[in-house]
């Protein structure tokens, strides 16, 4: 099994960067983005609980995602290995994340750190807004986001270094280039 965590700063491209991990490790993904959008779109209660959240910037509450990754985890006990994007987003969510692998007998293989200075994902994601039209892709959002990711996530590089499993990789310049730099750690991981 070959699970890995695809950390970084809103912007910092672990949605581009996991899409081409999936396709040459045949991994499975676990966006909590991406789910929450779901469950926004088919207006769930769930979802009009986390959109409350989301249009502000802020994180949905740790019980509600640690609950949807738990059935996740438990649904999907054949496959080669997780990536798991923007999934922990708080020390508790890293926690709790260790705990629901190793009652499956798994862990973290990896965490990739994806470094991007802060000018440059304000301008990514400025950018992202004007095509995709995501909703809290806005200047004012984008802004809290990045303050949750500093206050909130960061502190969790600290919580896989201790645990010797962070590795940081230089997230500007070209999609081939970073996916390379990633592809070499995984390389010599699963050797
Ligand atoms: P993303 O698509 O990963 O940028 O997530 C978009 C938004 O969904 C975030 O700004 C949060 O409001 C929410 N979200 C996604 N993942 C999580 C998580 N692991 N914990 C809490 N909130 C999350």
């Amino acid at each position: 099994m070959l699970n890995i965590v695809i950390f970084g700063a809103p912007g910092s491209g672990k949605g581009t960067q996991s899409a081409k991990l999936i396709e040459k490790y045949g991994l499975k993904h676990v966006s909590t983005g991406d789910l929450l959008r779901a469950e926004i779109k088919a207006n769930s209660p769930l979802g009009q609980m986390a959109e409350s959240y989301m249009s502000k910037g802020q994180l949905v509450p740790d019980e509600v995602v640690i609950g949807m990754l738990d059935e996740l985890i438990k649904k999907n006990s054949d496959v080669e290995g997780f990536i798991f994007d923007g999934f922990p987003r708080t020390l508790e969510q890293g926690k709790a994340l260790d705990e629901m692998l190793e009652k499956n007998g798994q862990s973290i293989s990896l965490v990739l750190s994806l470094e991007v200075k802060d000018e440059e994902l304000v301008e990514r994601l400025l950018k992202r807004g004007e095509i995709s039209g995501r909703s809290d892709d806005n200047r004012e959002t984008i802004e809290s986001r990045l303050k949750v990711y500093y206050d909130q996530t960061a502190p969790l590089k600290e919580f896989y270094r201790r645990q010797g499993k962070l590795h940081e990789i230089y997230g500007e310049g070209s999609i081939d280039d970073i996916f390379a730099a990633m592809e070499k750690v995984i390389d010599s991981f699963a050797q």
